[in-house]
C-alpha cells in the first residue's frame, strides 16, 4: 500500500528521523507498515524519484489514435454488414469494392496528425515543451487532438 499524507490524529514519531510529531502534523502514513514519516524526510527520500516517475508516467498519448481507432471501427462494422448481407461472396464484394470516403478520411487524419505531431516534436526538441496526443481515455470530439504542454 502506497503511502498518503494526512493530519496526525494522534502523536508519532517519524520513521526516518525520529523526530516526535505532535497531533495535526502533517505527516505521510505507510498503512501497511504502520509507519509515520514527517514532511521533510519524505521529500528528502523520495522526490527525485517521484518526480522522475511522475515525467515517465505522464501518458502523451499517441497523435492520430483516435481517428485511427474510428477508421478501424467503421472499417470493421463496413466489413461485418457485407459478410452478413452477403455471407457467400461477401469477400469478394470488400475486395472489389473501394473504401468508401467517409473511412479514407479518418485514415487520412490519423497520417495528418501524425505529421503534425512529428513536426511539433522535432520544432520543440530543444524546448521545454512536450506535445500531447489524443489521451485514450477521452471521448470528447470536440477536444482538440493535439495539445503542447510547455513548463
Ligand atoms: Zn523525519
Amino acid at each position: 500500500m502506497a503511502s498518503r499524507v494526512l493530519n496526525l490524529r494522534w502523536p508519532g514519531v517519524c520513521v526516518v528521523c525520529g523526530s516526535a510529531l505532535p497531533v495535526g502534523t502533517r505527516a505521510w502514513w505507510d498503512g501497511a507498515a504502520r509507519a509515520v514519516t514527517c514532511a521533510a524526510c519524505r521529500e528528502a527520500t523520495t522526490e527525485p524519484s517521484a518526480v522522475e516517475a511522475e515525467q515517465s508516467e505522464l501518458d502523451r498519448g499517441q497523435a492520430g489514435a483516435s481517428a485511427a481507432r474510428e477508421y478501424e471501427r467503421r472499417k470493421r462494422n463496413r466489413e461485418a454488414r457485407t459478410r452478413k448481407a452477403h455471407p457467400r461472396i461477401g469477400g469478394l464484394l470488400l475486395a472489389l469494392r473501394g473504401t468508401p470516403q467517409h473511412e479514407t478520411a479518418f485514415h487520412s487524419g490519423e497520417l495528418g496528425e501524425q505529421a503534425v505531431a512529428a513536426s511539433l516534436e522535432q520544432r520543440t526538441a530543444t524546448e521545454t515543451c512536450k506535445t500531447l496526443g489524443a489521451r485514450k481515455e477521452c471521448r470528447c470530439r470536440r477536444r482538440p487532438q493535439l495539445s503542447a504542454l510547455g513548463y
